[in-house]
């Protein structure tokens, strides 16, 4: 290796509403509605424009569109849901009660366009597409997804997999993506366990990722996992926002200091049942594009990343 490589940084958000909890739509979940959603991206792509950062946002197929055409689906999501795919079950539901609360994300969709930001795929309607998943299901979430940025003239080529469940790269590669956000459960067998992710909240010696991508089968490559913003709701609210700025501070340093990368990432309706997110993100997008401005760390998409790496190779 000659030198050391300059540091990046990768923000990624999964943009999705009440798609990525059509199973749970109990509880703090009711507070994801078109209102709150509207204040937490208009918040987000604020603070991203002010800091001139270029983020992924990896959007739910169906958070993308209008009324019209979820509608256009509604068909399809009952043949699914009678064959048994118990995720569709409370998706026709909502379709027939004619209830969008918290459903659509069209104008966030198209302002993240507008600005220049990536759109990344997560799915048509945020149903699982791990290995242990049917392949027809995933055929069918491919093929719909596939058809929605058609008729968006979108080229999707990254994959933010619904609840970081990787699976089916194959089909995933043949239909033209050549990259995906890796899911930390599947590097680090330990943080599967969410109170040990929430002891990692307070360690201030985490460290950058050093190693580059993990170059998978199929022509499609794993990127890093990245790291979650600490979502400060239930046992994660203990961790004060102070330690968890620090903690990222950390982390970008290292990078900066060794050539290494830190990817960040959240879903941006996180910032609705825990407001307290507002805060720490801001501040370390703003060190962020500090360092940036003084070309101590590049900023890129998840897409560029590959792109990067594909070159050096
Ligand atoms: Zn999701």
């Amino acid at each position: 290796m000659v030198g050391v490589m300059k540091a990046t940084f990768t923000i990624s958000l999964d943009c999705e509403g009440k798609w990525g909890v059509a199973d749970n739509l109990t509880g703090n979940n009711r507070k994801i509605t078109d209102s709150k959603l509207r204040e937490a991206y208009g918040y987000i792509f604020d603070v991203l424009s002010q800091n001139e950062i270029k983020a992924s946002f990896a959007f739910t197929s169906m958070f993308s569109v209008d009324e019209r055409v979820i509608n256009e689906y509604l068909e399809k999501f009952h043949v699914l849901s009678e064959r048994g795919f118990a995720w569709y079950e409370p998706i026709c539901k909502m379709i027939s009660n004619n209830d969008f609360d918290g459903w659509i994300g069209l104008d966030f969709f198209e302002r993240a366009r507008k600005e220049g930001h990536e759109i990344s795929w997560h799915g048509f309607s945020h149903h699982p597409l791990g290995k242990n998943i049917s392949r027809d299901v995933v055929e069918f979430e491919v093929v719909a997804g596939l058809a929605v940025a058609e008729m968006k003239k979108l080229n999707l080529r990254s994959i933010v997999f619904p609840r970081n469940a990787v699976g089916h790269l194959d089909l995933m590669s043949r239909n033209g993506f050549v990259c995906y956000r890796d899911s930390a459960e599947r590097r680090l067998g330990f943080m599967g366990n969410k109170y040990l992710r929430v002891i990692n909240e307070f360690n201030l010696f985490s460290k950058s990722e050093r190693g580059g991508v993990i170059v998978a089968k199929n022509d499609i490559s794993g990127l890093p996992a990245g790291d979650f913003l600490n979502w400060p709701s239930g046992p994660r609210s203990i961790v004060p926002d102070s330690l968890t700025i620090k903690r990222w501070k950390n982390m970008i340093e290292d990078a900066v200091r060794y050539g290494g990368h830190v990817h960040l990432w959240f879903h941006p309706h996180n910032l609705i049942t825990a407001p307290r997110m507002k805060f720490t993100f801001s501040a370390i997008i703003q060190y962020v594009g500090k360092l940036a401005a003084m070309g101590d760390l590049s900023t890129c998409t998840i897409r560029e990343l590959h792109e990067n790496f594909s070159e050096k190779k």
